[in-house]
């Protein structure tokens, strides 16, 4: 798997785990958020774009389900703001990450 999109993966995984810490109180994922991060793994995995995937948060195409979408946002808006503090060098990598948005997006033949 291409570095990037594994190092995605990652980030997503621990994201998932911050806010289902805090607001599931569980040790492991709950049911529920285990599988919203088996669906944005898959779709991180099955990205359209290949190895020139932006951050899906600035993604044109958007092709999470609209209730998906929702709810990975609101993990989103929780857990990146704390990442920086629980993962920093995965967080400096996003923001990193982020900034290369502005590269042509070509979709993977
Ligand atoms: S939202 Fe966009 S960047 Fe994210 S996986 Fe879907 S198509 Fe790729
Ligand atoms: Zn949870």
């Amino acid at each position: 798997m291409d570095r990037r999109i594994d190092r995605e993966t990652t980030t997503i995984h621990k994201m998932v785990e911050i806010y289902c810490r805090d607001h599931h109180r569980e040790n492991n994922l709950c049911t529920d958020c285990r599988q919203l991060l088996d669906y944005a793994e898959k779709r991180t995995k099955s990205c359209p774009f290949g190895k020139d995937k932006p951050v899906c948060a600035d993604c044109p195409v958007h092709c999470y389900k609209p209730e998906m979408r929702e709810r990975i946002r609101k993990v989103m808006r929780y857990a990146g703001p704390r990442m920086i503090y629980r993962h920093p060098f995965l967080a400096i990598r996003h923001l990193l990450d982020k900034r290369l948005k502005a590269a042509p997006l070509k979709f993977r033949s």
